[in-house]
Parts: C-alpha cells; structure tokens; sequence
C-alpha cells in the first residue's frame, strides 16, 4: 500500500471521474482542470517517471495514450497537447506518471515560451554532451 493519490484512485479508494480504463491504464478528469476535458492518463502500477518503466508496460500504455488521444478528436473534434512533466522543476508534482491530455478551446495560458535562436556554440556544447560518451 502507498499514499499516491493516484494509487488511490486505481484502487478505487479516492473517487474521480473516470473516461477510460483498460489492464495497464487508468484515464479520469483532471480536478483542476484547464479546459473541459483535461484527462490525466496513468498507468496501473506505480512508476515516477517514463524512464522507470520497463519498455513493454511502456508500449501497453502508451496504447492507451492513443486510445484517450482518439476520444478526445472523436468527441470533442478539438486539438489538443499531450503534456508530461518530469521532475518539480518541469512542474510534476504528483509522483506518479501521468499524461496530460488538454483540449485546446483557444482561451488556454499554456506553453508561455522564451525562446532564442541557437547558436552554433551552443549547438556543438550541447551535443558534446548529449552524444559524448
Ligand atoms: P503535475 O503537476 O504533477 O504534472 O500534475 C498533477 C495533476 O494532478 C494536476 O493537474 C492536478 O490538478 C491533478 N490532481 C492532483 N490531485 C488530484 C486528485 O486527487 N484527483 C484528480 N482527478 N486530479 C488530481
Ligand atoms: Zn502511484
């Protein structure tokens, strides 16, 4: 037993409203929503993060990513981000994985960017380091 909130509400002990369900995956409305529709998808067993996860449990979850995606274009025909933060810094603070699915109305304040242009030294650092052994 933990006290993940989300545990909880696969084990049915905290109630939500739940849109879809299937044998890896849990998908229910967010309760603070930013729009109508904002569904978190979780899989079944406690993971913090995609990298925890063993790569087939991942692949059977991310089915039911899709399958949460197509009601979302079925139903509500809107566009939508698919949103996972990893880590407080990226903003996760349930520990538990879970992908937002947020319909996009167009009123939505999300993804404020402060972006640059790469420089070519920063491009060169950077793969040093994400490639370099
Ligand atoms: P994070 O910031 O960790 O990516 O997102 C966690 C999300 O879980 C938040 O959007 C928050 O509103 C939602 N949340 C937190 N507690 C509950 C809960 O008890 N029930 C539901 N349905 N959503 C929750
Ligand atoms: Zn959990």
């Amino acid at each position: 037993m933990n006290d993940c909130i989300f545990c909880k509400i696969i084990r049915k002990e905290v109630p939500a409203y739940i849109v879809y369900e299937d044998e890896h995956s849990v998908a229910f409305l967010d309760i603070n929503p930013i729009s109508l529709g904002h569904i978190l998808v979780v899989p079944k067993k406690h993971y913090e993060r995609i990298t925890d996860m063993p790569e087939d449990y991942l692949k059977e979850f991310m089915a039911s990513v899709q399958k949460v995606a197509k009601i979302i274009e079925t139903k509500l025909s809107r566009d939508y981000n698919i949103v996972v933060n990893h880590g407080s810094k990226a903003g996760q603070i349930i520990n538990h994985v879970h992908f937002h699915i947020i319909p996009r109305y167009g009123q939505e304040q999300l993804f404020i960017w402060t972006t640059h242009k790469l420089t070519e030294e920063e491009a060169e650092k950077i793969l040093d380091t994400l490639k370099g052994v």
